[in-house]
């Protein structure tokens, strides 16, 4: 489910930069550049999204970024940057949330402590939301609700984003201890 609805949101943006890249704009964002990251400390995160990176740190990531990642967790403290950022790059990429994922600046990079939003929202990427209703839907069934109709009021509600924590205040010492647990056995 997760994986489909990162695919749709993924495909989403892909086209949302094209259209920008056809008007002249050229995007900015590349592996390494993470002012983002550190600027951003109200990231938006859905339990779907919660246990998909709980999955992908335990069973996809390997030595030593794994306990690099733990360590993180370990010192996170609430409100501080994101702890998956591990040497400016995201240790969990694949698997980042879905408002990570829509975030993209044109032009030049973010500076330090620079959140583009606020200082020049023109080259800030404004996705298509029906992209992220797509993708959102696809999650619904993660609640326990299949009918269609339940599914749609769901998300309309206001019930879903109700259930929205926020990634740099989750207590993520639990993953940290469930790497502790992997490196044990
Ligand atoms: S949003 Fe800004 S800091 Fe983040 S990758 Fe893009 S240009 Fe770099
Ligand atoms: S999850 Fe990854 S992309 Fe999102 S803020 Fe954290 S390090 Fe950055």
């Amino acid at each position: 489910m997760l994986l489909k609805a990162y695919a749709i949101m993924d495909e989403g943006v892909k086209k949302d930069i094209e259209k920008y890249e056809k008007s002249g704009k050229k995007l900015a964002c590349r592996r390494g550049c993470s002012c983002c990251c550190k600027t951003h400390r109200d990231i938006p995160v859905y339990p779907i999204e919660i246990v998909g990176i709980y999955w992908y740190v335990i069973e996809k990531t390997k030595e030593p970024i794994r306990t690099k990642i733990k360590s993180s967790l370990i010192l996170h403290k609430k409100d501080e940057p994101c702890p998956f950022l591990i040497d400016n790059v995201c240790s969990i990429y694949p698997m980042r949330p879905l408002a990570c994922r829509q975030f993209n600046v044109f032009g030049k990079p973010c500076a330090e402590g620079e959140d583009a939003f606020y200082t020049r929202p023109h080259d800030v990427l404004n996705p298509t939301e029906h992209y992220l209703a797509r993708a959102l839907y696809e999650t619904v069934p993660f609640y326990n609700i299949y009918d269609e109709d339940e599914k749609i009021e769901f998300i309309n509600s206001g019930k879903l984003n109700s259930l929205v924590r926020i990634l740099q205040r989750y207590p993520w010492i639990e993953l940290a201890r469930r790497i502790s647990s992997l490196n044990i056995y």
